[in-house]
């Protein structure tokens, strides 16, 4: 694997890769890699020829700055896995290989009711970050496939109106969400949660699987509500938990019983905020 700390040498060695090799693929991360990153990686070397991932915490994604603060690092131990499970090239950029002109964006991207629903209305400005540093990282890399997590099912949806705001020709590819053997999604910030609290952790995925199963055509508030109570009861303090159709995140309150459906959650065990959700397809 080689590791590369500057925006230019990737540039250049890209431009090499590019002569013989036709797919590169691109996993970006925020590094304390787990298993769900990894099958990301698994993904992009099954599809493409080359795989760089990157590792870089993006302080304008975060609207917390504590949550900044506590993010956890453990690049050496980043460092062994990509290389044991295949990358070709890592990329760990310091702040001033991503923001030449400093973090304070002059430019705005348009994402519509997507910043204001949800992630983005419980995180003000999250979503400009994130197309901050995805912009400047596509830029940098020029993959021909993006891999991303359904784990971050909004995101996904920002970043492929992105794709689409910056004419973007790069193949964006959905991997599933990677769960502990409880269920809980496996997520950086469980690291901050100890073995009780990651085992009370599963009560999220619970209320999301317990939704999935006795949903029925007609009003959801109750089923709403309910698992909002199920939540607050387990002391539990969430943001939302919501259900929307899948492919536009707009809230649904009557069910056709037709339109695919998600059930999307974000909760906070003391001061570690996490986030689920799961596809309800019937
Ligand atoms: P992060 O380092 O948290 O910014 O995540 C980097 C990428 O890994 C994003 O595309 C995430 O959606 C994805 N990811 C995070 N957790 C999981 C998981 N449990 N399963 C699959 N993908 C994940």
């Amino acid at each position: 694997m080689i590791i590369l700390k500057f925006a230019a040498d990737v540039i250049s060695q890209l431009k090499k890769v590019r002569l013989t090799k036709f797919s590169i693929g691109f996993v970006p991360t925020m590094g304390a890699l787990h298993k769900g990153h990894i099958s990301l990686l698994e993904k992009s070397k099954q599809v493409c020829e080359i795989t760089i991932c990157s590792i870089f915490i993006n302080p304008t994604q975060f609207n917390n700055a504590d949550d900044f603060k506590k993010y956890p690092v453990t690049l050496e131990h980043d460092i062994y896995t990509l290389e044991k499970n295949g990358c070709d090239i890592l990329f760990l950029p310091d702040i001033t290989e991503i923001y030449p002109d400093g973090i304070i964006s002059k430019k705005h991207f348009d994402l519509g009711y997507l910043e204001t629903i949800l992630e983005g209305k419980y995180r003000p400005g999250h979503f400009q970050g994130v197309c901050q540093v995805v912009n400047r990282l596509l830029e940098i890399v020029d993959p021909t496939h993006l891999f991303m997590g359904q784990k971050d099912h909004q995101q996904c949806m920002v970043i492929k109106r992105l794709l689409e705001l910056e004419n973007l020709n790069i193949e964006p590819i959905i991997c599933p969400t990677l769960r502990e053997e409880n269920g809980l999604a496996i997520s950086s910030r469980n690291l901050r949660l100890n073995e009780q609290q990651r085992e009370e952790a599963a009560e999220i995925y619970k209320t999301l699987l317990s939704i999935k199963q006795k949903i029925k055509p007609g009003s959801l508030h109750h089923l709403k509500k309910e698992a909002e109570e199920y939540l607050i009861k387990r002391n539990f303090k969430p943001d939302y938990i919501e259900i929307a159709e899948a492919n536009n995140l707009k809230p649904v309150n009557e069910w056709d019983g037709i339109a695919d459906l998600i059930a999307v959650v974000a909760v906070f065990i003391n001061d570690v905020r996490l986030i689920d959700n799961i596809l309800i397809k019937d």
